[in-house]
C-alpha cells in the first residue's frame, strides 16, 4: 500500500512549501496538468498554479510537465512557460517518469512529483522513488474513468489515514 501513499498531502498548490523542498535538496518538479494546474480539459492556468510555477522557477527549480493529456494541449501550456513536457505520458508507467527525470537531468532523490491523482501521479512518482505531493483536484467535472478512480482513491486514502 505504501506505493499509493503520497509523501505529503497539500491543501492546495499555494500551500506547498517550495523553500522547504529546496532545503531538503529537491531541485526538480514533475508537474501534472489536468486538475492540478488547469481545470480538466481547459487551457486556462489557475492564478494559484501560475504563482506556483513562477515561484518554483524563481527559486531555481527545474520543471517538467508530465501529462496523460494530448500533446497539443500540454504543449500550449508548456510553451507559455517555456517548460519541457512529456505528453501523452502513460502515467503511472514508470518509464514516463524516468524520461521526465532524464529531461530534468536530475536523480529521483532530487525530484518532487506534484499531482492530483493517486493512481497516476503518486503511484508513478513513488515507483521511481520521487518525493510525491498530492493536491486536491481543481474540478470535479471529469470523465467517468477518473471518477471511478476517485472512488478507489477514497478507499485507499481511508486505509492510509
Ligand atoms: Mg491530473
Amino acid at each position: 500500500m505504501r506505493y499509493f501513499q503520497p509523501a505529503e498531502i497539500s491543501g492546495c498548490l499555494a500551500s506547498i512549501n517550495l523553500k522547504k523542498l529546496w532545503d531538503m535538496g529537491k531541485r526538480g518538479i514533475i508537474l501534472d496538468l489536468d486538475n492540478t494546474i488547469t481545470p480538466w480539459r481547459t487551457e486556462e492556468i489557475t492564478a494559484e498554479a501560475d504563482t506556483f510555477i513562477r515561484s518554483a522557477l524563481n527559486l531555481g527549480f527545474s520543471l517538467c510537465l508530465l501529462s496523460n493529456a494530448t500533446r497539443s494541449r500540454a504543449k500550449k501550456i508548456a510553451d507559455f512557460y517555456q517548460l519541457p513536457f512529456l505528453a501523452p505520458a502513460l502515467k503511472p508507467c514508470p518509464l514516463s517518469f524516468k524520461i521526465a527525470l532524464k529531461i530534468l537531468q536530475l536523480p529521483s532523490a532530487q525530484v518532487v512529483v506534484v499531482g492530483d491523482q493517486i493512481f497516476t501521479d503518486i503511484l508513478g512518482g513513488n515507483l521511481v522513488k520521487c518525493y510525491t505531493i498530492l493536491v486536491p483536484p481543481l474540478l470535479n467535472k471529469e470523465f467517468i474513468g477518473t471518477r471511478f478512480m476517485r472512488f478507489l482513491e477514497r478507499k485507499v486514502m481511508r486505509r492510509n489515514l
